[in-house]
Parts: structure tokens; C-alpha cells; sequence
């Protein structure tokens, strides 16, 4: 590469990531919307500054543990000295950080017959925060509101919403929770190792209190002087020490161990998702210059929750396929590995093709039963559109009556029936398998 191609290919990758930095508000938005996150979950309103994206993704979880006759409960507890990290993007008007942090969840799945599932997971717990400028929200964007999540102008909110009548001002809307989720982490947290470690000592040292006593009567001498009795007493006290110590030694090569057997078994997966981030982002960016990986990697777990979790494929805007087989999911967490399948372009519109690997949990009257499944999923965008994550989950104004409606749920404008492609506007599915 010569120097004009190399300074071209700066110039280039500098418009493609319009990068800032994570703020410590963005930090305190994430752990205050990650309870948010736990009440939706279980079944509770997903709370204050989620966008419709989550609340509709909320919304169907539930009716779908309803139809199974199911109950869950999930919690989460933040792993020792996690942080949150991530990397934030400016797109069009809106910003969104990618934040992540470390959680232990706990999944407990009970259906109709009481039969009960029960499954703990390292995590890491995905959320997407959107901020915007006052300044550039303009009188046609639809936000959704903070209580009901009917969507509306700013100045509708400001109003009095029509859904519920609360009052919100866009500092109640922003920053936003855009989409959430789990991705499997390591095998081992840092509290999984202090809990090891602890553990392996207490056996040592209680293991030891009876071995010195044993030896201690096993070296006892005929006669016995005031010497030979501080000896006794001291190898008493010293063998629940020494027992510690290879306690701590077993911990050791215990947690090597899993750590080594982790390493192994998660490194092909996570070269395989580094590979498809790369060639996904170099295929797109021929078509979208503010192409961001992480945006699509979002996209892609909504679409595939919102497959898996909806009953009606078919009425759905989001999707454009032939196949609607229902899923008898309770619970989805997605692996973390997505790989690359083929990417092309016909008439402007853009074709992804990925595997995704979900951890999902079945509930069909039987014992509820986890299962890895793999589905190969396609999505496809006119190429030249940027979707902007933040906008209102497919929100769309009517091009023939000019009413609002979401895109995501209708092919067709419910008020006057005028069909829609919303892959002129977004990611839509036409292939899941
Ligand atoms: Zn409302
Ligand atoms: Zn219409």
C-alpha cells in the first residue's frame, strides 16, 4: 500500500468511527437501569427510560411464559470487583454507549405441572444507552413514554400523554435503556475464585485439627517431660495451618484447571465472533460509512428474541420470511457466538446470513430442559439507510396518512392499510431457521 492509499484509508476509517468515551453518568445510568432490567424480567414493567424496543420485547416474554403457563424468576448479583466498561458511538443526533458488566444470573423456571428448572450463569449483561441533544430532536421524532411506553411527539409528553396522561419532559426520556442482554461469560468470576480458594483452605484446616491429634498420640512418648508436652501442643496447633496451606495449593490447580479447560473450549467461539465482526463491518461499510458492529450485534439478538418470544410471526413488520414455527422458549440467553455464513447485495438492499447459538430453556408440559440451539438467521437493510438503534423501535409516519405506527409489529399502516418493506428503513428477518 503506498502513501496516498494509506492516508485515504485513514481518512476513510476516521469517518467510520465517530468514537467518544464512556462517561461515568453513562456508568451510573447502567447500574441504575440494570434494576430496571431484573424487575422486566421477572415479569415487572421494565421501568422508566427503556425504549419500546425493550418494552415490546418485555411485553411478549410475558405473554409467551402466560401461553406456556409458566413462572420466572431471575436474578442478578453483581460479581466481585466487576466493572462496568464499553465503548460509546455518536450516530446522527443520538449517542449510544455499549456497556457491559459482570453478573452471576440465577434462572429459576417453574411450568404448569410445578416441575421447576433452576440455572446459575457468569454473564455479561449487555445495555445500550442512548443520549441525545435537546437542541436536534425535531417535532416529527416519536419518543415512547417513560410510564406506558405509547409512543408520541416530544411536545405530546410534554402535554400529557395520551396513553396515561403523565406528563414528561425529555430529560425523563434520556438517557434511554435501547435494548439489553446477557452474553455467557467465563466459567469462573473473581468471587467464584475467592469462594474456591476459602473453601479449599477451611477443608485443609479443619481436616487438619484430627491429623494432629492422631499424630500427636502416635508420637507420644513413655515418659513424658515438660519439653515433649510444648512439642505436642505445638504440632496440635501447627497441622490445622499446614492442612490450609494445601488446601490453598488444591484451589490452585483446581482453578487452573477450569480455567485452562475454559480457555480451551471458549477460544475457537470467540475467534469465530472476532471473524464476523471484522468481515461484517467490512462489508457494510461499502454501504454505511457510520456502520457500527456493535449496533448490529443488538439488532441481531432482538430480532432473534423477538422470533423466538412472538406467536404471530407473520403480522410482523420485522419479519419477511416464510417459515413461522413457534417456539416453546421460556427463557433465552444469548451464547455469545455468532459466525459469519455470507453477506452479498441486490438492488441496494444488503443481505447478512449468521449462525447465532442461544442457551434457550423449553417449557412443554414435561420437565422444563435447557438446550443449545443454533439458528441461521438473515437479515436484510437497504444499504444506503442508517437505522439509527435510538429512534423509536420501528416508528414510522405513514407516507399516505401521515399517522404513526410501528413498523417493527405491522407490514401494514394500521389506520389505512398502505403496506410497508421496513427493510427500507431497517434490519428485517427473511430467513430464520
Ligand atoms: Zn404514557
Ligand atoms: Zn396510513
Amino acid at each position: 500500500m503506498n502513501e496516498f492509499d494509506k492516508s485515504l484509508e485513514n481518512q476513510k476509517t476516521g469517518l467510520k468511527h465517530k468514537k467518544k468515551t464512556v462517561t461515568d453518568a453513562d456508568k451510573k445510568f447502567y447500574l441504575r437501569a440494570t434494576g430496571g432490567v431484573r424487575s422486566a424480567e421477572n415479569g415487572g414493567r421494565s421501568g422508566r427510560n427503556a425504549s419500546g424496543r425493550v418494552k415490546l420485547l418485555d411485553s411478549l416474554k410475558n405473554e409467551k411464559l402466560k401461553k406456556l403457563r409458566a413462572k420466572k424468576t431471575v436474578y442478578y448479583k453483581k460479581s466481585l470487583f466487576s466493572s462496568v466498561s464499553g465503548n460509546a458511538s455518536q450516530n446522527g443526533k443520538y449517542s449510544i454507549s455499549f456497556l457491559k458488566g459482570d453478573y452471576k444470573r440465577q434462572l429459576e423456571v417453574e411450568d404448569a405441572g410445578g416441575k421447576s428448572f433452576k440455572r446459575k450463569r457468569n454473564v455479561k449483561l449487555r445495555q445500550d444507552i442512548v443520549s441525545v441533544s435537546p437542541a436536534k430532536v425535531k417535532d416529527r421524532d416519536r419518543f415512547a413514554c417513560p410510564e406506558c411506553g405509547e409512543t408520541a411527539s416530544l411536545r405530546q409528553l410534554e402535554e400529557g400523554c395520551k396513553g396515561c396522561g403523565e406528563t414528561s419532559f425529555i430529560t425523563d426520556i434520556f438517557p434511554m435503556c435501547g435494548s439489553y442482554y446477557c452474553t455467557e461469560a467465563s466459567r469462573l468470576s473473581v468471587s467464584d475464585i475467592v469462594r474456591v480458594t476459602a473453601w479449599c483452605c477451611a477443608l485443609g484446616a479443619v481436616i487438619g485439627i484430627p491429623a494432629g491429634i492422631i499424630k500427636m498420640v502416635a508420637d507420644m512418648p513413655q515418659f513424658i517431660t515438660k519439653e515433649k508436652i510444648y512439642e505436642m501442643i505445638k504440632s496440635v496447633f501447627i497441622t490445622p495451618f499446614e492442612g490450609a496451606a494445601i488446601g490453598f495449593l488444591g484451589a490452585v490447580l483446581i482453578i487452573l484447571g477450569i480455567l485452562i479447560f475454559d480457555n480451551v473450549r471458549r477460544s475457537p467461539m470467540i475467534a469465530k465472533t472476532d471473524e464476523t465482526r471484522k468481515k461484517i463491518t467490512l462489508f457494510m461499510s461499502k454501504y454505511d460509512s457510520d456502520f457500527s458492529y456493535d449496533e448490529f450485534e443488538s439488532r441481531l439478538i432482538f430480532l432473534v428474541q423477538l422470533m423466538l418470544y412472538s406467536d404471530n410471526k407473520p403480522a410482523l413488520g420485522a419479519y419477511r420470511g416464510t417459515g413461522a414455527i413457534n417456539h416453546s422458549i421460556a427463557d433465552s440467553v444469548y451464547s455469545g457466538l455468532t459466525e459469519f455464513v455470507k453477506a452479498d447485495e441486490k438492488f441496494g438492499i444488503c443481505s447478512v446470513t449468521v449462525k447465532v447459538t442461544m442457551y434457550d430453556v423449553y417449557c412443554f408440559g414435561g420437565k422444563p430442559k435447557e438446550q443449545k440451539d443454533t439458528f441461521t438467521v438473515t437479515l436484510e437493510r437497504r444499504g444506503s439507510v442508517q437505522p439509527g438503534s435510538s429512534e423509536e423501535a420501528g416508528d414510522k409516519e405513514c407516507a399516505k396518512c401521515g399517522e404513526h405506527f410501528d413498523m417493527t409489529t405491522n407490514k401494514k399502516c394500521p389506520f389505512c392499510g398502505h403496506e410497508y418493506d421496513m427493510r427500507d428503513c431497517d434490519w428485517t428477518v427473511t430467513v430464520f431457521k
